[in-house]
């Protein structure tokens, strides 16, 4: 029996967006300055980051799998990131 890709597992979550607030918040400044924005965009398994047309960091926080990975390698001051809001963010569905 072969288990299923992992692009399959993470098919079955559920993401509730909550459009009043982002949990995700890049200061442009610093993130550029210190090299994390290279680091985020490479390193989001979730591609939430981009480069915007304007040479800003886009996020598509929509899509955030809340694992962390972002703000372990932000330089201080560059990254502001907390969990969703209590019902919303994403719904692991796994079994
Ligand atoms: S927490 Fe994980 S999925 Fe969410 S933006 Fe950061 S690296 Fe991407």
């Amino acid at each position: 029996m072969s288990l299923p890709s992992v692009t399959d597992r993470l098919a079955t979550n559920r993401f509730v967006l909550d459009e009043e607030q982002c949990h995700i918040t890049v200061n442009q400044e610093v993130a550029r300055a210190t090299g994390t924005a290279e680091r985020i965009i490479a390193c989001c398994p979730a591609r939430v980051y981009s480069w915007a047309a304007d040479g800003t960091v886009a996020v598509e926080y929509a899509g955030c799998l809340e694992c962390g990975t972002c703000f372990a390698v932000a330089s201080p001051g560059a990254l502001e990131w907390h969990y969703p809001r209590g019902g919303f963010g994403i719904q692991f569905r796994e079994g």
